[in-house]
């Protein structure tokens, strides 16, 4: 079998350095928002660009912390509606609703899966406080032209950034671009810990200091608390394995590029559409390959019988999950077709040149 993702074994390329990080953690005594967690901010926000970094517990903490963080500063208030695109992970809608705030669902670009620009203006409606644009699957939204936007229309501008750690437009980096930005360091991720874990990149100050105390129960002075926070801090263990796992990000990254040209090139299936390439390649960093059929389900059940595993990022759109009732009468055609029709193939660094042969020769004889 050809495992959709070999996470053990790219970890385990990185053991001893682990295990040195472990002890170092263990006989420091320190396991609360200590050094581990600091050094890694300083060289995350430095690696996205960014004035500052917040570590977190998760992605979707992240998200929720930061549309807090803005009601805190008086810039969001409950009921504000939060453009979003439709076909995004659940924890981005997860996020505006549970911190009070409306998603408003906007049609993506059929060819990038991502925000457009045209479609979100048509959205922007008197209620309509903020955008925040998901790089799907790696590849960065088109955040000069969401930026003009946000910027005339008066709007807050983030960023999900769970899927795109390292994507780059104009030399500035997926975080950088926004009034803040999201990072999940799930294991899956380009940039994945041993657990959960998530960050919070702003070069907004005041944002910053907002946010740095309500991860940690409201409070900067112990037992002193300023606002009604949580208890959600970057682990000491798992800020040290990301330390270790960054130096090598852009290199995996590169790979995943890699083999996501080989794809392009070598898939010449008719039933198979392979995903637009940015022309400037460095906007995208394949967390994902995901490719469309309108055969799907016959595609994913003959690539498992040929012994290639594969996954569907999403099945089902956020507008029609029981959990979010209130948005299952709403109908987005162009969503509803990607969520039909995409495949995710395996594409991480420690997949063979022979295996991803094997997975081209099997979609190229599919029919
Ligand atoms: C993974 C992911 C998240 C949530 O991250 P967690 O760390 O799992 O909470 C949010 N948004 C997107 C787009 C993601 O892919």
């Amino acid at each position: 079998m050809i495992p959709f993702l070999d996470l053990k074994n790219l970890n385990l390329r990185l053991s001893d350095e682990f295990k040195k990080a472990a002890d170092l953690v263990l006989s420091n005594g320190q396991y609360i928002l200590g050094n581990q967690v600091s050094s890694f901010e300083n060289a995350f926000a430095e690696f996205c660009n960014s004035d500052h970094c917040i570590g977190v517990g998760s992605g979707l903490d992240a998200l929720t912390i930061l549309l807090e963080g803005y009601k805190t500063l008086g810039k969001l208030q409950t009921g504000d509606g939060i453009i979003v695109p439709a076909n995004t992970f659940i924890a981005t809608i997860l996020a505006i609703s549970k911190a009070g705030l409306v998603p408003v669902l906007v049609e993506p670009n059929q060819d990038t899966f991502n925000l457009c620009p045209t479609k979100v203006k048509e959205a922007i409606s008197a209620n309509t406080k903020a955008i925040m644009a998901v790089h799907l699957y790696g590849q960065m939204a088109p955040m000069n032209e969401l930026k003009a936007l946000a910027e005339q229309h008066h709007l807050l501008l983030f960023e999900d950034a769970a899927q795109a750690h390292g994507a780059l437009i104009d030399g500035k980096k997926a975080g950088a671009w926004s009034d803040a930005a999201a990072f999940s360091f799930y294991p899956g991720k380009n940039l994945g810990a041993l657990g959960d874990a998530g960050a919070i990149t702003t070069s907004d100050a005041e944002l910053n200091s907002i946010v740095r105390n309500y991860r940690n129960y409201g409070s900067e002075v112990k037992y002193v608390h300023t606002q009604k926070g949580v208890n959600s801090r970057l682990d000491e263990l798992q800020a040290a394995f990301l330390s270790i796992k960054l130096k090598s990000l852009e290199a995996d990254n590169g790979l995943r590029r890699a083999m996501a040209e080989r794809y392009k090139k070598d898939i010449v299936n008719p039933l198979i559409h392979t995903p637009n390439h940015p022309a400037n390649a460095l906007s995208h960093v394949w967390h994902l390959y995901v490719i469309r059929c309108e055969q799907r389900d016959r595609l994913k059940l003959y690539l498992h019988q040929k012994g290639i595993e594969t996954l569907i990022h999403y099945p089902i759109p956020p507008h029609k999950q029981a959990a979010f009732a209130e948005l299952n009468h709403l109908q987005f055609p162009i969503t509803e077709k990607i969520h039909n029709e995409v495949l995710s193939l395996p594409i991480y660094p420690g997949l063979s040149d022979s295996n991803q042969l094997k997975i081209i020769a099997a979609l190229n004889a599919f029919e």
